[in-house]
């Protein structure tokens, strides 16, 4: 196949005739359940640009969510994985064992924060790394109960939808859902106004009185909130969370799903709030593209769990290992944590210039390639969802792929490849800027 021209081109109507005949297929096959945001289709991607099957060349400012973190098929993700598929496809590390498993637990302990003895666990998806944190949280401390902050985001399945904070699309007509998991209030410095140590006091008096330390196994947080629609915590926010869970016993988990492996110009966001988390948690970006998850921590608590205690038949897949490897060793050798300040320095100002032109943007935060707007109705707070919804479709139609988020669908995320050109970013910038224009 010809490499793929990265260039923004749209040369059909959006979604074009091929999209159109897979969408009928896929609504008579696949669960309605599994709903997507748009009608198209992919066939190709490489760098920040995902070609549909109608050859419509898109500026993807999403990534899968974050997932292509260095860029779509990445030549050393692809080479490594590729090698790695017809050396030792499956081993199950609980039977045959295999070396590259190892180094990535290797490289996870050198790359999350804090100098102290960590291990891992692998894992297959998100979910299971934060299903996975909760059990060797609860080992460790002989305590039962779990708390999460408003506006969380860690998962699917039983335990983590419980852990989730919004009702629709997550968890509505679900349940019964997991017990012993509380919603404490948190940081969300636009909506509350609270500096860090007076919402940290507010979520501290919650855990203290609403569930007591003496219950609590472990405090998990998003550092940067995820799908909750990218809340910086105020200042000293985290750090305070931290020392009150260091002192009361509890183990204090950094959901880093979203927010790790060099989105935010470090290895992990925590880094940017000044702690170390007693464990840490790695999916999305970790494997470029391929289904890999973490749980590193200190090793003294990853060790309370008994021999047999952890595990799955596909957790930490060699394929996936390898390409994990590759990953960290592509950060390394193109400095690719430099990359994520680089995007900030052309976006954030660029959504600033836009701000200042439509007070329907209510306010610009995010650190690296982890930025997002928030839209309100213009001179309100009141979220603006709707504004969302028609700029995401208009860039669509322009060849740009940008994610919404929020617990108010009123937020729209910007998570490029560090690999995009300062010149795609500005080109889709642009096509944002005709959206915004588009709206009055
Ligand atoms: C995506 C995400 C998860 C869940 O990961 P999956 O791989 O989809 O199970 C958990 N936490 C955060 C912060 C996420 O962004």
């Amino acid at each position: 196949m010809e490499p793929i021209e990265l260039q923004r081109r749209v040369v059909t109507a959006i979604p074009g005739p091929r999209s159109v005949e897979l969408q009928k297929r896929r609504l008579a096959a696949v669960a309605a359940g599994v709903s997507s945001a748009l009608p198209i289709f992919a066939e190709r991607a490489h760098g920040a640009i995902v070609v549909d099957v109608d050859g419509n060349h898109y500026i993807d400012l999403g990534s899968g969510i974050g997932v292509m973190t260095i860029g779509h098929t990445d030549e050393a993700v692809v080479a490594a994985a590729s090698e790695q598929l017809t050396l030792l496809t499956h081993g199950m590390f609980t039977i045959t064992p295999y070396e590259s498993y190892i180094r990535v637990a290797e490289l996870l302990a050198q790359h999350t924060p804090g100098s102290f003895a960590k291990k891992t666990v692998l894992l297959n998806s998100g979910a299971e790394a934060v299903e996975n944190a909760v059990k060797i949280a609860r080992h460790y401390t002989g305590r039962t109960a779990v708390a999460v902050l408003d506006h969380a985001y860690h998962g699917r399945t039983n335990l983590t939808m419980a852990m989730t904070f919004k009702a629709m699309p997550y968890k509505s007509g679900f349940g019964p859902l997991a017990p012993s998991v509380y919603h404490a209030p948190g940081s969300y410095p636009f909506r509350d106004g609270l500096s860090g140590a007076d919402a940290a006091a507010r979520t501290i008096t919650y855990l203290e009185k609403s569930i007591g330390a003496r219950d609590l196994a472990c405090l998990v947080a998003e550092p940067i909130q995820g799908e909750g629609g990218f809340v910086v915590p105020a200042d000293g926010y985290l750090a305070a969370l931290q020392d009150w869970c260091t002192a009361n016993g509890v183990v204090f988990i950094a959901d880093e799903i979203q927010s790790g492996m060099a989105r935010t110009g470090k290895y992990y966001a925590s880094e940017h709030f000044g702690v170390e988390p007693d464990m840490v948690l790695s999916a999305k970006g970790i494997a470029g593209g391929l289904p890999l998850a973490a749980v590193t921590g200190r090793a003294e608590i990853m060790d309370a769990p008994h021999a047999g205690g952890l595990g799955g038949t596909f957790a930490g897949n060699p394929v996936a290992a390898a390409a994990a490897i590759a990953v960290f060793g592509e950060i390394e050798r193109r400095g690719l944590l430099a990359e994520a300040g680089r995007i900030e320095g052309i976006l954030k100002p660029a959504l600033v210039e836009l701000q200042a032109k439509y007070p329907t943007i209510g306010d610009v935060r995010g650190i690296g390639a982890m930025l997002a707007i928030e839209l309100v109705k213009p001179g309100t707070m009141e979220p603006n969802a709707a504004a969302v919804s028609a700029l995401t479709a208009f860039a669509a139609q322009h060849g740009v792929l940008l994610l919404s988020a929020g617990t108010f669908g009123n937020v729209i995320r910007f998570l490029p490849s560090l690999a995009i050109t300062d010149d795609l970013l500005r080109e889709a910038i642009s096509v944002l800027g005709d959206g915004f224009a588009s709206l009055d």
